[in-house]
């Protein structure tokens, strides 16, 4: 029997990212509700007999953009908290030694230094935008950290920065950057109406293609053991209007784009530091260059719209 890899959240964006990988068992919301802890029982004992298990790799989380962890902070703490704890208690009671867990960027605090170092990551509040989701998942590397220190379990967690790719989300409400803009242009297209984007566009923002984390996650279950998170996304940054010109060329827009400095910009810069994935020895070229994957970020887009999610 060849050894397993579970994958919640495989229906989302990342845990798309596994569909062509042999030995990973995708799940998702159609195969258990993970707030329910019956449920998620239920499931592990299920996987665990009719399956060796080598580990588990836990994205499943309820995600969004500023609005939505505003307007639903109290959801995003309650169902982010039941998944992660359920996940986390049911890999050990059913003796899964291995589990990788992603938190992000924007759980650190609000006022850490920059480089974001993983250090920093209790080091304050995070912002009062998205304190449920931000709590939920600190919460996710304590519980893992107690049990590798109380039973010795290998429970790691990941610490991406922006993602993007095929599968996001599209709402333009509580969506993030990217699909916002791609939505906003490709529909600007269509109206002849030019869309508008909040700022100025100078701010500077690291962004990483979703599909390059699965290999990355995969590469840290063999490779990484230790109670501390690992910042995992790629450092590169980009001013946001650089990032609405390129999806505009790749999405053959050449109308004019509205800069509403009414709203804010946002924080200025937000840099990462991957300083111990790359003495890991993780190779940064690994990591797919903004401009390629926004362009087949675009063509999935094309040819998905208007059943894309959030729309
Ligand atoms: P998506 O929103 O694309 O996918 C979320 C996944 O979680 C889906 O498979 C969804 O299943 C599943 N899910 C949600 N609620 C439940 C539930 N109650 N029970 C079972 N499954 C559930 O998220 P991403 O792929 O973007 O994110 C993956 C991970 O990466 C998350 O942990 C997130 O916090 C983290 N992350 C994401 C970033 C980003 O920019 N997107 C940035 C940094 C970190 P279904 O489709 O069936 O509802």
């Amino acid at each position: 029997m060849s050894k397993k890899i579970i994958v919640t959240g495989g229906s989302g964006m990342v845990g798309q990212g596994f569909k062509d990988f042999d030995n990973i068992i995708l799940t998702s919301s159609a195969d258990c509700d993970l707030t329910n802890q019956v449920r998620v029982e239920s499931l592990f004992r299920s996987l665990v007999k009719y399956h060796e298990i080598e580990g588990v790799i836990h994205l499943a989380a309820k995600v969004g953009g500023v609005k939505g962890n505003t307007d639903y902070v109290g959801d995003y703490f309650y169902d982010n908290i039941m998944m992660n704890t359920n996940v986390l208690h049911a890999c050990h009671k059913n003796n899964i030694n291995n589990v990788i867990s992603l938190l992000s960027t924007c759980v650190y605090p609000e006022h850490a230094d920059f480089p974001l170092t993983e250090d920093q990551i209790h080091e304050g509040k995070p912002h009062k935008s998205n304190f449920g989701y931000a709590y939920s998942k600190r919460m996710l590397d304590v519980h893992s950290r107690a049990y590798r220190q109380q039973y010795n379990r290998n429970y790691i967690t990941a610490i991406p920065n922006n993602l993007y790719g095929p599968n996001d989300m599209f709402d333009l409400e509580n969506g993030h950057v990217i699909p916002s803009v791609i939505r906003k242009i490709w529909e600007a297209k269509q109206t002849g109406i030019p869309p508008i984007f909040w700022g100025d566009g100078t701010p500077l923002r690291e962004f990483t293609y979703s599909e390059d984390i699965a290999p990355i996650l995969i590469f840290l279950l063999e490779n990484y053991s230790s109670p501390h998170p690992i910042n995992i996304g790629n450092v590169n940054e980009y001013t946001i209007s650089s990032v609405v010109s390129k999806i505009s060329k790749h999405l053959d827009y050449n109308g004019d784009v509205v800069w509403d400095d009414n709203y804010p910009s946002g924080i200025f810069r937000k840099p990462s530091s991957i300083n111990k994935l790359v003495n890991l020895g993780w190779d940064i070229n690994n990591y797919t260059p903004l401009n390629d994957g926004l362009k087949s970020t675009c063509e999935w887009f094309k040819k998905e719209y208007p059943n894309v999610r959030g729309v």
